[in-house]
């Protein structure tokens, strides 16, 4: 059978189980989970390229860094490609799979000019009560939302994924047999000053934008997305809750018209996935990382699909 190519998008809010759970150890044990559900899916013949968020984990190192701002300089990154290297690295082993995975630093060029830099909009960090998040809002000058109902976030600025920087690189680890890992976090977004150098700048880029890129961009037979939700539901949380198994494009355009999808969760996703199909590609879907071999059967999860 001819191997298939999929970009598989792991959401960083599905490696954390619930708050009891955060430490690195329990993000690890997450991580190998969904890592088993990968490895099945390339014992299945497929190529993977892994991308993941990290909203949460994000939101973790920044809090680290203010509490120790007084003794020393503030960091940006973490280390979640680390984790799924070496889950990946023991599960090939225990299967026998002969495959290695690793992750590639990924640069992603955004516009200076975009509007997301006024408009702060992306949750990152833990979840909050409202008290919290107004408190914070006075006292440090956060930007905070309600997230899906499920409680207050921080928001930073998103801008747009123009250009994948490492993109070629990419295509050719995956089309050598790699599985890579890769725009971590949606990667690091950079710009291009007057003399056509990239210098980094604060804020986080969607990761679900940026995997649809990459998708497109290394001729993706598949864009999955593993997230906290098995299926993508109408109405979600309301009495009349309807999940979803298939919707084409415009089906995904009209409800996300509608409001079903909100801009901090499920949007991203939906607007990725119409992005991508908008650009020839295939199909998308969305499921839990526990469903992913179900889903690829047909057996659940959300489709969408083209016309
Ligand atoms: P990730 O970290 O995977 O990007 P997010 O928390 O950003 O995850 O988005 C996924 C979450 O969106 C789901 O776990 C669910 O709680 C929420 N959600 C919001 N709207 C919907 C919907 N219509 N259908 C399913 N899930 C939804
Ligand atoms: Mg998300």
């Amino acid at each position: 059978m001819a191997r298939k190519v999929a970009v598989v998008a792991i959401g960083g809010n599905s490696l954390i189980k619930d708050p009891k759970h955060q430490t690195v150890p329990d993000q690890y044990a997450a991580t190998v989970e969904t890592c088993t559900h990968l490895a099945a899916m390339i014992a299945h013949g497929w190529d993977i390229v892994i991308t993941h968020g990290n909203g949460p984990q994000v939101g973790f190192i920044l809090r680290r860094s203010e509490l120790s701002r007084h003794e020393l300089h503030e960091v940006p990154q973490g280390a979640i490609g680390y984790m799924i290297q070496k889950a990946l690295y023991n599960e090939f082993r225990r299967r026998g799979i002969k495959k290695h995975a690793l992750t590639v630093v990924t640069q992603v060029l955004v516009d200076k000019d975009d509007p997301a830099f006024k408009n702060p909009s992306k949750p990152i960090g833990s979840f909050m009560t409202k008290e919290d998040a107004l408190r914070r809002q006075r006292e440090d000058g956060w930007d905070v939302i309600e997230d899906a109902a499920r409680g207050w976030r921080r928001v930073v600025p998103s801008p747009m994924p123009k250009r994948i920087i490492e993109r070629d690189a990419i295509k050719h680890l995956v089309d050598h047999g790699y599985v890579v890992i890769a725009v971590g976090g949606g990667g690091i977004p950079v710009i291009e000053d007057e003399n056509g150098d990239l210098v980094g700048v604060a804020a986080v880029i969607d990761k679900d934008y940026a995997s649809a890129r990459l998708a497109f961009r290394i001729h993706a037979d598949l864009f999955l997305i593993s997230t906290a939700v098995e299926k993508v539901a109408l109405n979600y949380r309301k009495p009349n809750q309807r999940w979803l198994d298939r919707m084409t494009l415009s089906e995904a355009q009209q409800y996300l018209a509608e409001g079903h999808f909100p801009k901090g969760s499920m949007g991203p996703k939906i607007e990725a996935s119409i992005w991508y199909l908008e650009n020839g590609g295939k199909e998308a879907l969305i499921t839990n990382p526990e469903n992913i071999e179900r889903a690829l059967r047909g057996e659940t999860g959300t489709r969408i699909v083209p016309d």
